[in-house]
């Protein structure tokens, strides 16, 4: 009997889903990091109220993407390399994780010709770590300012994953800073931008994220579990 009411591991994860959605203030919005998933944790996540998924690969995006029938918001959060940059205009609503000039022109070619405009994040070396991706702080102003002149590009943030800590308490200076580097760039006066998001936190430190400003987490692990 026991057996029985044992719940099955995607009903576990709907739950898991259900319960940290609720636990969100609205203005926070969980993108769910979907790497190495498969299409029937994706619907049960979706179908448990994630709105955003978010993905590393441009090639397992736009599999997950033909296969799922439902609607849903599809971010690119890895790194993505200047010759996909073309079918990542075709698959995804955001790119999180901008990180050159020359990438943002390859975006920005194939937006005008799908006359699409592509909200896009730059991605923040917040740790400075010279083996992160991202950029450091003091090259991000330069790049955004670059930025207003893609009329199909339109800045809408700032993204950064952080180094590495031990406890969750010891990326908050990471995230500190870079809030204070969002709150810059939204003084700049870069056309056609609209400074609204923070991506930080994952799934140990979405909660201090959280607290020092994140308007979108990217949790994995904490919600389908151990890759
Ligand atoms: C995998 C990944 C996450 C989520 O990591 P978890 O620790 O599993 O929550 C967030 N952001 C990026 C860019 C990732 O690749």
């Amino acid at each position: 009997m026991i057996k029985a009411l044992a719940m099955t591991p995607l009903q576990d994860l709907s739950h898991r889903a259900s319960e940290l959605i609720a636990s969100l203030s609205p203005h926070v919005t969980l993108v769910a990091a979907a790497k190495t998933r498969t299409i029937e944790e994706i619907r049960t996540v979706v179908d448990a109220g994630v709105r955003v998924i978010g993905h590393n690969y441009v090639q397992e995006a736009e599999a997950m993407m033909t296969t799922l029938d439902r609607k849903i918001e599809c971010h690119m959060i890895g790194h993505l390399q200047r010759k996909k940059a073309a079918k990542a205009v075709e698959v995804f609503d955001a790119v999180e994780s901008l990180d050159s000039l020359s990438l943002a022109e390859a975006l920005e070619k194939r937006c005008e010709r799908m006359g699409k405009v592509l909200p896009v994040l730059i991605e923040l070396n917040s740790g400075e770590e010279s083996e992160k991706t991202g950029v450091p702080i003091r090259e991000v102003f330069e790049l955004a300012k670059g930025l207003g002149a893609f009329p199909h590009l339109r800045l809408v943030g700032l993204m950064t994953m952080g180094p590495m800590v031990s406890t969750p308490e010891d990326i908050r200076p990471f995230f500190r800073l870079a809030k204070e580097c969002f709150d810059t760039l939204k003084t700049q006066d870069i056309p056609g931008s609209q400074i609204e998001q923070l991506s930080m936190g994952m799934s140990d430190t979405f909660r201090v994220a959280i607290e020092e400003g994140a308007t979108w987490i990217r949790v994995g692990t904490a919600l389908f579990g151990p890759r």
